[in-house]
């Protein structure tokens, strides 16, 4: 814009806070790399902003779904250590590896095509092997693992690729005390176990992302791999507040007020009138919407806060505009209205957006979409 900060609504990253969070998680890692996830643009705060702040921070690993995400981080700069671990059939894997971006393989066939694109790169692809220890999503079932290393260990004695890693991913690491936690566990030994037995020799064992960070140390191996953390958010209230965890909310998202008007008593307001004033009040407009990323479910109960206090978003949150009732309080168009923040200065928080609409505080930040801009701090 003409006027810095004069944007309709905005969304400040606090890169100190990104920093903070990754050394802290560098702490509670003691001793395993730290590889900060960064897909789908860093949770909605910005990949390539993030992901330096967090090598500043001593990340060694930057880790993303796909393999366009990574390639942006290389064509930002990045030198360092990346995996990018959602193999898709025909992806740009021979781009991949000679950008020298280490990839996932769950299973034969997505061997074999790295496999042929190593061999078309003229180089061996780095390659990390998935194990499905329970999460029942990505990676290989037990039974099909010990045919998967074997082929790995085939395709690495012909330099065709080296596997420099094996991984997997918990179901409920956000539910202290799950059964499945422990019950993963003694499968991911296992999987690394038949690995061993086969001659691989890989350099990171990873399983564990911000839950297991942060409370289960017997799950760190060589390498974690928190994202939402990073970002400074808790990964569930079961885990703690961010505050207790000693995490930064980096987000601070905040909006104008275009408009404020007195209004009489019942008067409808927003699409559908779901909301009637319940008496002459003001009302102000907020320039946001479900076009920003805004979880139109927020309607009626998201919550804002707007001339010292907490509003709700009264009635409807349209595309671009939702609006609040300030009751008797002051307000001038051009206030502040801040959406979601720290808390610090008695904002609400993700999480507090989270529980209004019945989602999780990832959903809350990485939605906010491309047309609010970024500032960072
Ligand atoms: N590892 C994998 C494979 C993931 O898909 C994710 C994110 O969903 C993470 C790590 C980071 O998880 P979290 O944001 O809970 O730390």
């Amino acid at each position: 814009p003409d006027v810095p900060g004069a944007e309709r609504v905005r969304a400040e990253i606090d890169l100190d806070a990104v920093r903070a969070n990754v050394r802290s998680l560098r702490e509670r890692a003691a001793g395993a790399q730290v590889m900060a996830v960064v897909k789908a643009d860093g949770y909605g705060h910005g990949a390539v902003p993030c992901a330096r702040a967090a090598r500043q921070a001593g990340a060694g690993w930057l880790g993303t779904a796909t393999p366009q995400e990574a390639f942006a981080l290389r064509a930002a700069g990045d030198e360092g250590r990346i995996l990018c671990w959602l193999w898709t059939p025909g992806g740009p894997w021979r781009t991949a590896i000679e950008q020298d971006i280490d990839v996932s393989a769950s299973g034969r066939w997505a061997l074999a095509e790295i496999v042929a694109a190593a061999r078309a790169a003229g180089r061996p692809a780095r390659v990390h092997l998935k194990a499905d220890t329970g999460l029942g999503r990505n990676g290989c079932q037990p039974a099909d693992w010990p045919d998967l290393v074997a082929a790995a260990r085939a395709a690495e004695a012909e330099g065709a690729l080296r596997v420099t890693g094996i991984w997997s991913h918990f179901a409920c690491a956000d539910e202290p005390g799950h059964p499945s936690i422990a019950a993963q566990l003694t499968a991911f030994h296992e999987a690394l176990r038949v690995a061993e037995r086969a001659g691989l020799d890989p350099e990171v064992r990873h399983h564990a992302n911000s839950p297991a960070t942060l409370t289960l140390p017997e799950t760190h191996f060589d390498l974690v791999r928190p994202g939402i953390a990073v970002y400074g958010l808790s990964p569930a209230p079961e885990i703690g507040t961010a505050h207790e965890l000693g995490l930064r909310p980096a987000m601070t998202l905040s909006a104008s007020l275009a408009l404020v008007k007195r209004v009489p008593r019942d008067h409808g307001v927003s699409y559908g009138h779901t909301y009637r004033t319940p008496g002459e009040t003001t009302l102000g407009l907020v320039p946001a919407g479900y076009g920003d990323g805004l979880p139109r479910h927020a309607s009626g109960c998201g919550p804002v806060l707007v001339a010292g206090k907490w509003r709700t978003v009264a009635g409807r949150i349209a595309m671009d505009q939702f609006v609040v009732d300030l009751g008797g309080d002051h307000a001038e168009a051009g206030d502040r209205a801040v959406l979601l923040g720290p808390g610090d200065e008695g904002e609400p928080t993700a999480e507090d957006w989270a529980r209004a609409v019945g989602t999780i505080g990832y959903e809350i930040v990485t939605r906010i979409g491309p047309r609010v801009p970024r500032v960072y701090r």
